[in-house]
């Protein structure tokens, strides 16, 4: 019967099944926990988030303002206007050497709903998605929503060679995807074009594979590095590729919401009629601002590039003298992933044991005001992701912090 208060949603049985199997984003909680902190008048260096801390370029506000006065304020087409899917196939061509049509291409609100609209469109129940760790927080999330099963690869020492021989371990007659991300959130790791030969030649024995391979962090490359992707390096794969990409990390579009990818018509088409009956468009200003960022110049892209390289650096030497932390190096995107295993067990002057990753954040958020993410939800307990993108000056204040929170323990 239904409850005589109203509050149904705390009945049991009125939450579906697939709302409880998941868990909400870690990364957007400990952002919001970091923000509410802040607000509440403590000091915190808040180094939780995914995005970068620059201004969107003004050309693409400038594009975004001429189309709201331009009437462009309606509803366009399911899975974007065709300005942007034609930008976005001139876009695949200038840096993948890859050819889609506009039909090939989807538009929707991130990367994050392109990649929830492809699983909820191929995945049926007991469908496996093979996913290496660590990876970004919603992948497992979002194919388990979606009813699939997610076959995570641990990390293991022995780096690409042992990662292709444990993808092909994992690989049963019920794998459907296969999901990489490069440069990786959190790891950072960029995949050079002769590893993805390799991944190539693995996926070539297993023609029911399919791939989605998450480009979003494509232009945050260091040290001299060239992006490569899948279907770029071997074009017999694109027809069972899905290439993903989108405008919130290399044009500071976050808020924007546009992402998009490149892959073969049907699944396209099953995408857009999923978008058509939950979010329809994205924003059709956000849309013609995308247009200026993928037609426009591309050098500010690499500017920032730098920029990130340069905070990466001043923080692996910071790190040397930060007792019980061990930073990765990373290739490229904007986080250091630390390895704070010598941590784990160590007593607080507070007298609490540090158990684990998440004990350790609360830590250096209540008693230092550093804020980060635990590394569970990417799938390596013992870690820490730092964001570095914030300023200099926080970088190295939260180092400074940091560096006195370890002292103590
Ligand atoms: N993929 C990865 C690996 C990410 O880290 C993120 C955001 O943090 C996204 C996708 C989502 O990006 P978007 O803003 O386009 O939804």
């Amino acid at each position: 019967m239904a409850s005589q208060t109203g509050n149904q949603a705390s009945e049991p049985g009125f939450l579906s099944e697939a709302a409880r199997r998941i868990k909400p984003s870690a990364s957007n909680a400990a952002s919001q926990r970091a923000r509410e902190l802040s607000a509440s008048g403590r000091s915190i260096v808040d180094l939780t988030t995914g995005e970068p801390d620059f201004a969107t370029p003004a050309h693409i506000c400038e594009a975004a303002i001429a189309a709201m006065q331009a009437g462009q304020t309606r509803y366009t087409t399911v899975d974007g206007t065709l300005q942007l899917k034609q930008a976005i196939t001139r876009k695949f061509l200038r840096d993948n050497e890859l050819e889609y049509t506009p039909q090939e291409i989807s538009v929707a609100a991130g990367a994050k709903q392109i990649i929830f609209n492809a699983l909820l469109a191929t995945l049926n129940p007991g469908d496996e998605v093979v996913i290496p760790l660590p990876c970004w927080v919603s992948y497992v999330e979002m194919v388990t929503f979606a009813g699939g099963k997610a076959v995570t690869i641990a990390p293991r020492p022995g780096g690409f060679d042992t990662l292709l021989q444990e993808v092909e371990k994992s690989i049963t007659p019920r794998t459907k995807w296969l999901m990489i991300n490069s440069p990786n959130n959190p790891s950072g790791v960029v995949y050079t074009r002769d590893q993805l030969r390799a991944l190539a030649d693995l996926l070539l024995r297993h023609p029911h594979v399919w791939v989605l391979t998450d480009d979003i962090y494509e232009h945050i490359v260091f040290d001299g590095r060239r992006f490569f992707t899948l279907a770029q390096v071997e074009p017999r794969l694109k027809a069972r590729t899905l290439t993903v990409n989108g405008v919130s990390k290399a044009y500071s579009m976050t808020g924007w919401r546009i992402g998009y990818a490149g892959g073969p018509q049907p699944l396209i088409r099953a995408m857009a009629k999923i978008q058509s009956q939950s979010t329809s468009a994205p924003c059709s200003i956000s849309q013609a601002a995308a247009v200026a960022a993928l037609d426009g110049p591309q050098d500010l892209v690499h500017e920032r590039a730098r920029i990130f390289q340069h905070r990466r650096d001043l923080l692996l030497k910071e790190f040397e003298t930060i007792p019980g932390i061990r930073p990765n190096a990373p290739e490229g995107a904007f986080y250091l992933f630390l390895d704070c295993a010598e941590l784990m067990g160590k007593r607080t002057p507070q007298g609490q044991t540090l158990a684990s990753d998440q004990d350790l954040v609360e830590y250096f958020l209540e008693h230092a005001g550093v804020a980060m993410v635990h590394g569970t939800p990417f799938g390596a307990p013992g870690h820490l992701r730092l964001s570095f993108a914030a300023s200099e000056a926080n970088l190295t204040e939260a180092c400074r912090r940091l560096r006195q929170a370890c002292s103590q323990l």
